[in-house]
């Protein structure tokens, strides 16, 4: 199984799409980092590919 995850711009922090996926928006959690990361902001195959195997992602 191929974890997505999403890098922070500006501090670099790395976040699981699935998490994303729940939120769909969230605040970076890096420290002292105001960032709002979206689930949009993974490339649009990798949102593809995580949508078709979203099973697997579900706990
Ligand atoms: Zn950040």
């Amino acid at each position: 199984m191929k974890i997505f995850t999403l890098t922070c711009d500006r501090c670099g922090t790395i976040v699981a799409a699935n998490e994303l996926e729940q939120r769909r928006v969230m605040k970076c959690p890096g420290l002292n980092c105001q960032s709002v990361l979206q689930f949009e902001d993974l490339a649009a195959d990798e949102r593809e590919h995580f949508f078709e195997n979203r099973n697997e992602y579900s706990i």
